[in-house]
Formats: structure tokens, C-alpha cells, sequence
């Protein structure tokens, strides 16, 4: 018996590799905890169902035998657990094998099967993935601090990608063009505008798993009216060719900037798929190099997007792992604030959070600089609950699966991946920014009630005093550390009295947001508050008193 798991949706998967089309069966299961463990975007539930569906009918078409267990089945126990030893009640395996899951809790449930059901369970390594855990923690052994960048090189190398021929030095001497990149569009935005990514519009499989979630899991948080994301590897690759030709070119150049309206920019918008395995890392890498080598890229672009392939992608993987089972919950910053609640709905006056977390709770999905320097950051320096905010990125968005949303949440955005005795792992330095970061990158502070040069005051922008306070709350720990000294040196000028009006403020913002105290020690469990009750189309309100 074959189990393959919602985000291993690969012909090619480790799984499927010896399978006996005469003999073996493919276990696929719908659970309603896997929407509700943390409360869901339906759109993510969709897009999950949806692509599994066609997958089994790939699979059926290929003469497979499948076992399905759809969410409204009536013997369906909505746990993967339970669902594999019904299975294995009505199949009688002599063995269970699947890929690693992605997610250290479901891998946990894993573990348990061979005992509990009495059936052998062999886990293969998930080699979807260009880097092995084994590679990467040969990398990062000895180390005193895991650089992407250095990862990143070696990766180069030992892929041999954008290399010259000795293997050694970097396509035209040059490791990345950063320097080149990070513009911004100045006044007049995007010009042409980028083409927006190939839609795929519901089919009737789509419509149906629609159907279903909004019966079965009604009040899930988001919109499902705009869902058109690849579900099928057809799809995917159709994504990948439309990516290729039309956005690349300038991704590169503009991967960090923003503006109203454009939720994807330049962006690929491929992760989902590549994270359901619809898409292979290595024919991205292949399809940019190709497009490079027709003259349709430049390197500058082909190297930024190649850089989150095989170094991004797979530097945030390895670290999931190596870190272990308890990675989550760490809070090296002690920050327990709660989630303010426009985070569900993007009800709030700030335009740059209005926009970005309503084409979120629309969609399903916001590019990269959007996550990390608008939601990450406000709840970096306002002092939200790490727990809290990786719990909201897993839910919300399409992409979202344990081992990429955790350590980018708790890592890259909310610099909580420290402990007592070791430095924060995924980043060097907070990525912090005031609010003036966000006007040079983008348009949303035109017209925005705020002003982002202001850091006190009734219009001064809520993102340049929580970061000049987040700097000053957490000075001591920062002064630590030589790439924070320029900016500690700037707060310094400020004077006393201007950082306690700053501290003021700050404080009085975070009781109009309902962030609450944010020294008050909670739990991890205790800070991540809202769990969807099935059934009822309600989720429990943050119990009384929790985040006071
Ligand atoms: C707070 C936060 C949460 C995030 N959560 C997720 C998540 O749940 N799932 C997810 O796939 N990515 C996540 N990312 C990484 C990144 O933002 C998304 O991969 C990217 O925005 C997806 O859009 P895209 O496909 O257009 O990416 P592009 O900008 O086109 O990049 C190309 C591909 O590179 C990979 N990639 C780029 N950056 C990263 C990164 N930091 N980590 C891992 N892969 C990367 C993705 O597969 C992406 O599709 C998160 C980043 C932040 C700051
Ligand atoms: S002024 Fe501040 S709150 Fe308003 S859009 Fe700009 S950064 Fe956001």
C-alpha cells in the first residue's frame, strides 16, 4: 500500500518509483484537521483537494488502483491516522510505504503507524528536493552560523549552475547581482505593467471540491471566487512556460518592489505547485537557463530567480529539519503580543496592510517583500507572538506547508529562532524597516492616513514608531551584534526624550490594535488562540483574558 500525501503529487515521486500496478494500491485521503489544525484559507483547502483529485484520476487513467477518501465520505474520519488503518483494515497490506511528509507533525503520526497498526512502514527519502538532509547538515556541520549565501555558492558548484567551465568561478565572476536589483518603481509604477499569471479557471473537479469545502468546512477565513491556480502538472508547466516569457525577464530588478493592485509583479507565482510537487525545482532552473541562452533573460534575473530555487528553497528546507521537532517553539526575542484581528480581514486604515493582507484573505497569496518588509515586519517590531504569526502564515496562504512557512515566520520574519545559548539561525540581523522602507518601495503610502517619516504624533506611521521601539525594547541583545551598530547609532541620537514619547506611543498603538501586553510569558500553544471548531463554521474566539 502506497500512502502519497497532498503535497507529494509527483508521477516521479520516491513512492511510486517500484510500484506494482497489479498489486499495489494508492492510498489518498481527505482530512478536515489538516484545515483545521490551524485555521485554513479555503482557497488553500481548494487548491490542496483539488489538485489530489486530479492526481488519483492521473493515477486511475494509469491503470492504478486507488483508495480515495473524499471529506464528505461518511465512513471518513477526517484524520490521517485513522483513515490509514481503515485502509489498512480493508486492504490488508503487507507493508506501508510513502515519502516524508512535510511537516514534523504529521511525520510524528508516521512514526507511529507501524506499531499501532501492525503493518511495516518504510519512509523514503523525498527526492523532489535537489539537496538531501544529509548534504545539507554535511554543510552546515561546524558552522558558526548558517549563511544562505555561502549555501547558496556551494550549491552552485555542486549543481554546476550558472558556472564556467573550471567549476569554481561564477558565470561572469559575479555570485549575485544585487546590487543591480532591489529597484524600485519609482512615481509612476510599472511600466508596461507586468502580464498577470496564466489563469486557470475551476473545472468541474474544482468546482465540485468547492462544493464540498464550503459544506463541510464552512467559515474557513478567505475568498474561494478568484481560485485559478494550477492543479494539474499540465497546469503547472503551462504556469512555469508563462512565467518564463513573460514576467523573468524582470524579476531580477523589481523582486523587491511593490505596488498597489499587483499582487504578483514579477514574481513566478509557481510555489504552490512547486510545493504540491506538480513542478520540479530543477526544470525551473532548467527553463530560466534556457530562457537566458535564447537571449530572453538577462543573467541579473535568471540568477535572482535560480538563487530562490536551489538556495532559498532549499537552505529554509534544510534548516526545518536539522533544527528538529521544537524548533517552533522558540521565542528568542520573549515577544507574546497578540495577532491583531485585521490580520483575518484587512480591516485596517494602514494602506499598505489593507492591501497586502485583503489580496491575502482574496487570493491566497502575496509575493515575497510583501510578507517579509509589510505583514512580517508590522508584527516583527509591534511584538506579536512568534507562534501566533507563523501559525497565520500557515493558514493563510497556498503555498503554506511546515517546512517552508516555519522557518521563513519564525526565521526570516520574526527573528525568534534563537536560544539562550545559540544565535538566531535563519537570519543574521531583524529584517526591520520603519514605514519609510515601505514608501521608497512602493505606492501605498500615497494617500495613506499616516506619514512615514513621522515617529510620534497622531499621524505618525505606525511602522516607524514600532521600529524605532522594537530597536530600542531590544537593544541590549542587538548591540551584540556588529551589523546593528549603524542603526543602534541612529536611535542613540534621538535623545531620552524622544525615545520615551516613542515608547508612549508605541504602547498606546498596541492597546488600539488589540496586541495587548507583550511581555506577559504565554505558551506557544496558548499564544497561536484560534482553533476552527468542524461543523460549526466558527472558530473559537481567543479565550478571555489570553492576550490581555
Ligand atoms: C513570512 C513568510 C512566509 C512565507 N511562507 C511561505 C510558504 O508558506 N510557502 C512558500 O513556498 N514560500 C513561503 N515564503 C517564501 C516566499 O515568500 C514565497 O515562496 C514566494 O513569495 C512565493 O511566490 P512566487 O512563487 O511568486 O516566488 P518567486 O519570488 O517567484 O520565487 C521563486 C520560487 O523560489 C522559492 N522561494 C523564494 N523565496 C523563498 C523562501 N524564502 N523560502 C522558500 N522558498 C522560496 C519559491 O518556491 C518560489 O516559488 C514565505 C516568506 C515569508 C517572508
Ligand atoms: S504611511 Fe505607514 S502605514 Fe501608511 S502605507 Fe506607508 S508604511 Fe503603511
Amino acid at each position: 500500500m502506497i500512502v502519497i500525501l497532498g503535497d507529494q503529487l509527483s508521477h516521479q515521486s520516491a513512492a511510486l518509483r517500484d510500484m506494482d500496478a497489479k498489486q499495489d494500491v494508492v492510498v489518498m485521503m481527505e482530512v478536515c484537521e489538516e484545515s483545521t489544525h490551524v485555521p485554513s484559507h479555503i482557497a488553500r483547502t481548494v487548491l490542496f483537494l483539488s489538485a489530489m483529485r486530479h492526481f488519483a484520476a492521473e493515477l486511475r487513467e494509469r491503470g492504478v488502483r486507488v483508495w480515495y477518501s473524499e471529506l464528505d465520505d461518511a465512513k471518513n474520519t477526517q484524520n490521517f491516522t485513522h483513515e490509514v488503518k481503515r485502509a489498512v483494515v480493508e486492504l490488508s497490506p503487507q507493508r506501508i510505504v510513502l515519502v516524508q511528509p512535510g511537516e514534523h507533525r504529521v511525520a510524528a503520526m508516521v512514526q507511529q503507524w507501524s506499531k499501532t497498526l501492525g503493518v511495516p512502514v518504510e519512509m523514503r527519502a523525498d527526492d523532489h528536493f535537489v539537496t538531501t538532509h544529509e548534504q545539507f547538515a554535511a554543510w552546515a556541520k561546524g558552522r558558526k552560523e548558517l549563511t544562505m549565501e555561502y549555501f547558496y555558492r556551494e550549491q552552485r558548484k555542486r549543481l554546476g549552475v550558472l558556472m564556467e567551465d573550471d567549476g569554481k568561478t561564477p558565470l561572469s565572476g559575479t555570485w549575485n547581482y544585487d546590487h543591480e536589483n532591489r529597484l524600485s518603481f519609482g512615481k509612476t509604477g510599472p511600466s508596461p505593467r507586468p502580464k498577470r499569471p496564466v489563469r486557470f479557471e475551476p473545472d468541474a473537479i474544482t468546482r465540485d471540491v468547492i462544493r464540498v469545502v464550503q459544506a463541510k468546512l464552512p467559515g474557513l477565513p478567505g475568498n474561494v471566487a478568484q481560485f485559478a491556480w494550477p492543479v494539474t502538472r499540465a497546469d503547472a508547466l503551462l504556469a512555469l512556460k508563462d512565467f518564463v516569457k513573460h514576467r523573468l525577464a524582470g524579476f531580477g530588478p523589481f523582486e523587491d518592489a511593490m505596488w498597489t493592485g499587483e499582487p504578483v509583479l514579477y514574481h513566478s507565482g509557481l510555489s504552490a505547485a512547486l510545493n504540491l510537487k506538480l513542478l520540479d525545482p530543477r526544470e525551473c532552473v532548467e527553463a530560466a537557463l534556457a530562457a537566458h541562452a535564447k537571449g530572453q533573460a538577462p543573467l541579473q534575473s535568471v540568477e535572482a530567480f535560480i538563487r530562490q530555487i536551489i538556495g532559498w528553497r532549499e537552505f529554509i528546507r534544510g534548516v526545518y529539519w536539522l533544527e528538529g521537532e521544537t524548533y517552533n517553539q522558540r521565542n528568542y526575542l520573549q515577544q507574546h503580543g497578540a495577532l491583531p484581528s485585521f490580520y483575518w480581514t484587512g480591516d485596517t486604515p494602514m494602506r499598505c496592510l489593507r492591501e497586502t493582507v485583503s489580496q491575502v484573505v482574496d487570493s491566497g497569496f502575496a509575493h515575497h517583500i510583501q510578507r517579509l518588509m509589510v505583514m512580517g515586519n508590522f508584527a516583527l517590531t509591534s511584538g506579536v507572538h512568534p507562534r501566533a504569526v507563523s501559525d497565520w502564515f500557515l493558514g493563510m496562504y497556498v503555498d503554506a506547508i511546515d517546512w517552508v512557512t516555519l522557518p521563513n515566520t519564525l526565521g526570516m520574519v520574526m527573528h525568534a529562532d534563537g536560544t539562550a545559548s545559540k544565535k538566531p539561525v535563519v537570519g543574521t540581523k531583524p529584517y526591520c524597516s520603519s514605514g519609510q522602507y515601505i514608501k521608497k518601495m512602493s505606492n501605498y503610502c500615497t494617500g495613506c492616513k499616516f506619514d512615514p517619516s513621522k515617529r510620534t504624533g497622531d499621524d505618525a506611521c505606525p511602522f516607524t514608531v514600532f521600529y524605532w521601539d522594537f530597536l530600542h525594547r531590544h537593544r541590549e541583545k542587538f548591540a551584540k551584534n556588529p551589523r546593528m551598530a549603524q542603526i543602534l547609532g541612529n536611535l542613540d541620537r534621538f535623545g531620552e526624550t524622544n525615545v520615551q514619547q516613542i515608547t508612549v506611543s508605541a504602547k498606546k498603538l498596541r492597546e488600539k490594535f488589540g496586541i495587548g501586553a507583550i511581555d506577559r510569558p504565554r505558551s506557544d500553544s496558548e499564544a497561536s488562540g484560534r482553533t476552527y471548531v468542524a461543523g460549526t463554521g466558527q472558530h473559537t474566539p481567543t479565550p478571555p483574558g489570553l492576550f490581555a
